[in-house]
């Protein structure tokens, strides 16, 4: 990849304290590619690199091969209004800025907690704006049901998930790690899962406010 060191050393950090990583521990998931994409100055994906179609034909996510959304808006991509907002402040500081932006987000599967870093940067001499997301750690865990998309579902009911610490909301009593989320709602007695909302948790939320501050 010529383009590497555009991503080597980025200058802002988010999130890293929450699941305390070390930015610079040796990288659990290094041997597998980043997955890549960039956008251009009206935000529509013109690149797609790295480990994209693999990573989705893995998550069983084949509608968002590089030959389908190659040339499609990013936001149509994007699930939940909030989500979408924290990711346009955080285009609008790279943009403005054209200092890289990095932080953590979670993107796990049934059988594993997958610790990925994202980091976004500009290119200095064309609009191009690049994501590379890298996993960094990944933990084995018992199969969770609810973040499988290939179990059943029941359309009447939601629970909103967070896109960056993957935590899930339990009524008033807060956000929790998933398989804390399902023993408080009891979703191991249901027949079918419920449908996953995503969102952004009012203390990832905080913090990237904080950071773009
Ligand atoms: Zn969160």
């Amino acid at each position: 990849m010529n383009e590497s060191k555009n991503y080597a050393k980025p200058h802002e950090s988010i999130l890293p304290k929450v699941y305390n990583i070390n930015m610079n521990e040796p990288r659990t998931g290094q041997s597998q590619p980043p997955v890549i994409y960039g956008i251009d100055e009206r935000d529509r994906i013109v690149l797609i690199d790295g480990a994209w179609d693999a990573f989705a034909v893995a998550n069983h996510a084949e509608h968002v091969i590089s030959s389908q959304v190659l040339h499609t808006s990013l936001w149509e991509h994007c699930r939940g209004a909030m989500v979408e907002q924290v990711y346009r402040n955080l285009l609008q500081r790279v943009r403005v800025t054209k200092r890289p932006i990095e932080f953590i987000y979670r993107c796990d599967a049934p059988e594993r907690r997958r610790f990925i870093r994202m980091c976004i940067t500009k290119r200095e001499d064309q609009p191009l704006i690049t994501f590379m997301n890298q996993i960094v750690r990944e933990e084995l865990r018992p199969y969770q049901a609810l973040l499988d998309v290939t179990a059943p579902r029941r359309s009447d009911e939601l629970v909103a998930m967070c896109s960056w610490c993957n935590k899930v909301r339990v009524d008033e009593s807060g956000w929790y790690e998933v398989e804390d989320a399902i023993a408080a709602l009891k979703l191991f007695e249901r027949d079918a899962c419920p449908e996953i909302t995503h969102t952004i948790c009012p203390s990832c939320l905080a913090r990237s406010e904080a950071e773009l501050a």
